[in-house]
């Protein structure tokens, strides 16, 4: 293994693989209920084809790999790609990312293919609102996928909740302490401002304002996690035995430490998960490139990570929707 770093000397290590464009919820913030052009099943990578790349990135150095969507769970046979990763010897950390509807019933085969570790998307705890944010979900299956994540040994399980002002900020002193009565992990997001936003879309609840709304509760201590330690800062409530993380991708942007690389379902291999310029992948692999061939322009393609994004200076991303290429 030689180590992989972009040509602002950020090593990079970690590949987030979307395994479909496909969702079973419609969240306000990230997708549009109607309208959506999905991609065509020819062009979304066959899990052979997605293990060959992922084994070429992990020559290269790639030792992390999440995977994520669309919604990873509805792809039939997650597991069986789960499972021809967890076999590549280098590869030290394999996560998924869901919305959690599907969790329960696929929990324990995840587990049993090799899977460590699961982050859930969590935006609420009211029936209500989750149904209106997700559009269609029903809020048991996600805490009854989360339940039995912890059981069958997923863990941590890390909630992520999108905090949105006038939406559900309302809701953070009920997750936060969620970390000192149920042990929960919750990590609060920043609303990422992306395609299609309008003055009615979900707006900005920075984190230092959540910091203010959290702390009615308690102190907050600076806390190290030993497992998957990434953009989120993380901090204790006193006697809480779970964590709370915040996340800031618009207020205090973290590219400077950027490690990751995306890979789309469509096999295209994106640099940035707010920039549009991608490389790809799909072509070269269907055409017979060799190993070889195919990690040099893994390479290649790293050269050109962007130093960082640009929603600090007030603009709302425009471009392929999360649900493409692996939010
Ligand atoms: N379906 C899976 C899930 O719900 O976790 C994986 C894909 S989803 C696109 C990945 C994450 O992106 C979710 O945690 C979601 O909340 C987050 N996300 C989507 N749009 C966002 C936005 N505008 N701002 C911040 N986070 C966003």
């Amino acid at each position: 293994m030689t180590g992989l770093s972009d040509s602002f000397q950020r090593p990079i290590n970690y590949l987030r693989i979307s395994v479909t464009d496909r969702c079973n919820l419609r969240c306000v913030y990230c997708m549009p209920q109607e309208g959506i052009t999905q991609m065509a099943h020819y062009d979304i990578l066959s899990y052979e084809e997605i293990y060959t790349l992922v084994k070429a990135a992990a020559e290269l150095g790639i030792n992390k790999v999440r995977l994520t969507g669309g919604e990873p769970l509805v792809r039939a046979g997650v597991s069986d790609l789960v499972r021809l990763i967890a076999g590549i010897e280098t590869i030290d950390d394999i996560s998924l990312t869901t919305n959690g509807i599907l969790l329960a019933q696929y929990a324990a085969e995840l587990k049993e293919a090799g899977l460590m570790r699961v982050n859930v998307s969590l935006d609420t705890l009211k029936p209500d609102r989750f149904r209106q944010i997700t559009r269609c979900g029903d809020l048991a299956d996600t805490l009854n996928g989360i339940e039995t994540a912890g059981a069958v040994g997923l863990t941590p399980v890390k909630i992520n909740m999108v905090v949105m002002a006038g939406v559900n900020d309302d809701e953070l002193p009920d997750f936060a302490r969620k970390t000192v009565n149920d042990g929960w992990h919750v990590r609060f997001i920043e609303h990422m401002p992306v395609n299609g936003d309008t003055p009615l879309s979900p707006k900005l609840f920075s984190v230092s304002d959540m910091r203010k709304r959290i702390e009615s509760l308690g102190k907050l201590e600076p806390w190290k996690i030993e497992v998957g330690n990434g953009p989120a800062k993380y901090f204790r409530l006193p006697g809480a035995t779970g964590t709370i993380g915040f996340i800031t991708p618009v207020t205090e942007h973290f590219c400077y430490q950027c490690n990751r690389l995306r890979l789309t379902a469509d096999g295209k291999l994106r640099l940035c998960l707010l920039n549009e310029d991608e490389i790809d992948l799909k072509e070269p692999l269907r055409s017979g490139a060799s190993v070889a061939e195919l990690k040099t322009l893994i390479e290649n393609a790293i050269a050109k990570k962007p130093k960082s994004h640009h929603l600090a200076e007030g603009t709302s991303h425009k471009g392929r929707p999360f649900s493409q290429v692996g939010g």
